[in-house]
């Protein structure tokens, strides 16, 4: 993660948003194709070809080594899924697909969590609660804010509900690069005090990843899939957000 806190030109906000656009449209895209039967190898090359058509580049695509343009993480696994030819979509299951896509130099990064035909009550409700996190979060993004402000409003909604929120993981600062400072928890760390001050050209990834059980998580031996360490579900929900002078604007179209 880079050290420096960037401020966009106009340039880069115009960048930013055709990024957060294609990034956006990706995941609508990859959502109507989310159906039982269907493999999460699938869906990453759908939305590999989607970005490449329209005039980007798939930012996670050997990123770190990350061999796939898409994240696909089902059920039980919280982020950084792989997709595979052997990873089956089946009916009740739960989908996040993280995705990022490189316009002009700039990058766009969101996640949202499908449902696979129809799912349980509880499951849905956690989907629909993930979402709300970080709308909550969304309104604390003013300027003159801290990055605290974010993480108390997406942890005191998680909670309220009685799910866990994931500590190990957390939003970042994003510009030229994917994952830029500053850290935006999903909770507040007495370690980061208030955190950064939100000022106009910022923009962050604000990404609550919520479980229906436990918040402990575990990492399996691909070295990229984040797992609930007790098995229960887990929603990913994620916008790329530009700080303007009026307040956070989503970049991600987010519907
Ligand atoms: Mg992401
Ligand atoms: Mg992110």
């Amino acid at each position: 993660m880079g050290e420096r806190i960037t401020i966009k030109s106009e340039s880069g906000y115009l960048a930013m948003c055709r990024a957060g656009e294609l990034t956006g449209r990706t995941l609508n895209y990859v959502g109507s194709l989310v159906k039982p039967g269907v493999t999460t190898k699938e869906l990453d090359e759908a939305a590999e070809a989607f970005i490449r058509k329209n005039g980007g580049v798939p930012s996670f695509l050997n990123y770190s080594g990350f061999p796939a343009s898409i994240c696909t993480s089902v059920n039980e696994q919280v982020v950084h899924g792989i997709p595979s030819k052997k990873v089956r979509l089946h009916e009740g299951d739960i989908i996040s697909v993280d995705c990022g896509a490189i316009v002009d130099g700039f990058q766009g990064d969101a996640a949202r969590t499908f449902l696979v035909g129809e799912v349980g009550e509880a499951v849905k409700e956690l989907v629909k609660v993930t979402e709300e996190c970080f709308w909550k979060g969304f309104e604390q993004a003013q300027p003159g804010n801290h990055i605290v402000d974010i993480s108390r409003a997406i942890q005191q909604h998680a909670e309220a509900h009685g799910y866990g929120v994931v500590r190990e993981l957390v939003g970042h600062g994003i510009g030229a690069e994917m994952h830029e400072a500053p850290e935006v928890p999903n909770f507040v760390n007495i370690r980061m005090g208030r955190g950064a001050r939100l000022v106009p050209g910022m923009a962050i990834a604000v990404e609550p990843m919520i479980t229906l059980g436990k918040r402990y998580v575990s990492f399996l031996d691909d070295g990229w899939t984040c797992v609930t360490s007790d098995g229960m579900p887990a929603a990913h929900y994620e916008n790329t957000i530009f700080i303007t002078k009026d307040g956070p604007q989503v970049l991600t179209n987010p519907k």
